[in-house]
């Protein structure tokens, strides 16, 4: 239409190119719902990248915000407020982790995450400063500042950064010889997502973190589990750990942490990890603002008293199987379904067509999904999605890809 034309090319003329998003100019969204300029409505089933767990403007969550714009919104971590101590505090409760340290992005948690560890295997292990060494698995995404991507192996992404300079060294996902291999007296830590996001939903095979949980505890090495995208309910469990039966030494949280309206995200762990942090070693001018913790706060609350995490492991498995008649039916258009809870990837066969080829058609038949690499398409939708409206989603699903294939 006329009036969505007119934003694109707004952002088209002005803005950078490091996006390339699908054509669907969105207006508004309520809950699962999204409507673009036009009125048209669509089911949206990626939520921002996994972060509106919660919905889109859960009226809980939007009402603490209202509350804490009557008071004060940013005062920075300079003084003492009345909504840190108590997001701390529910943090703790949630995470079984005696510590957290706020900041705002992911990366920026992540980055906190690599500076604890290096700092702790200089200070505990006696690991000579500089020298230090993390372990990150291949195919890994962590974020996008200039120390993340240069462990990244994604030649995109790295912009003549890395690979793996400055002290981080990869292993092949899910195998734990490759994690011997990589690692030296000098290793402090393993940074490691429990489920592989942006590679494609990949799930470590069974066993595989509790071989690496007692390596590293046998070998002195911090286990960081970088739970952004998996946290909070994502894979059917509070935390993607609890599906491994292991606890790591420090987890990372950040997307859905922000209730679906602002930016937050922590970095936890007990006070022998955390110690390493005295003041002025590390901070962000946003992390812990007082607006941004009363937002995280009640988004924790919803989770709990909505019983959104259990709704989620019987809403994944429903999504999870219908996806599989799918594939079953449409043989051989989808090479693989995998994932755990509302976190689910469909693995095109690319003989066939192309992930992006088939989020655009989803689109324009009113379902917000979104392709990683060429192959895959994911679907995370707000963990309160109702189950007709699941089924909306594939039925259109498997129409738009019959479509395509015959
Ligand atoms: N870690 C993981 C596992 C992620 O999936 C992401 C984002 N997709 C990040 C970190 C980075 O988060 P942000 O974009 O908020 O910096």
């Amino acid at each position: 239409s006329p009036a969505s034309q007119d934003f694109i090319q707004k952002e088209a003329r002005y803005g950078a190119r490091n996006y390339a998003p699908v054509p669907v100019v969105v207006d508004h969204a309520k809950d699962c719902l999204v409507w673009d300029v036009d009125g048209k409505e669509y089911i949206d089933m990626m939520s921002a990248y996994s972060s509106v767990s919660h919905g889109h403007l859960h009226p809980r969550i939007v009402a603490a915000a209202q509350r804490q714009l009557q008071k004060v919104a940013v005062m920075s971590r300079a003084y003492y407020g009345t909504t840190l101590g108590p997001l701390l505090e529910k943090l703790s409760e949630v995470t079984g982790f005696e510590r957290a340290l706020p900041m705002n992005t992911g990366a920026e948690a992540v980055e906190t995450a690599i500076k604890c560890a290096r700092r702790w295997g200089h200070r505990v292990k006696g690991i000579p400063d500089g020298q230090q060494k993390i372990l990150v698995a291949r195919g890994n995404f962590h974020g996008r500042t200039t120390t993340i991507i240069g462990f990244s192996s994604e030649e995109d992404y790295r912009s003549g950064f890395g690979p793996f300079d400055g002290g981080f060294q990869p292993f092949d996902y899910g195998d734990m010889e490759s994690v011997k291999a990589a690692a030296t007296g000098d290793t402090c830590a393993v940074l490691i997502e429990p489920i592989q996001g942006e590679a494609g939903v990949i799930v470590p095979p069974p066993g595989f973190f509790q071989q690496l949980r007692a390596w590293c505890t046998r070998n002195q090495v911090l286990l960081i589990d970088d739970e952004v995208q998996a946290g909070l309910g994502r894979t059917g469990k509070w935390f993607a750990f609890e599906h491994e039966g292991i606890r790591p030494d420090a987890l990372i949280l950040g997307k859905a942490l922000g209730g679906g309206l602002l930016p937050v995200s922590a970095f936890c762990a007990d006070d022998a990890v955390m110690q390493v942090f005295v003041p002025n070693s590390h901070g962000s001018t946003f992390g812990g603002n007082a607006l941004a913790a009363a937002v995280a706060l009640e988004g924790l609350k919803v989770l709990q008293e909505e019983g959104l995490v259990a709704h989620c492991a019987e809403k994944g498995e429903y999504l999870f199987r219908r996806l599989r008649e799918v594939q079953a039916e449409l043989a051989p258009l989808i090479r693989d379904v995998r994932g755990r809870g509302l976190w689910i990837g469909v693995d095109i066969e690319p003989s066939c067509t192309t992930a992006r080829d088939l989020v655009e058609r989803l689109a324009a038949h009113g379902v917000l999904s979104k392709e990683t690499h060429d192959t895959v398409i994911r679907f995370a939708p707000p963990l309160t999605i109702p189950f007709d409206l699941m089924d909306r989603a594939v039925d259109i699903f498997h129409r738009v890809a019959r479509e395509k294939y015959q």
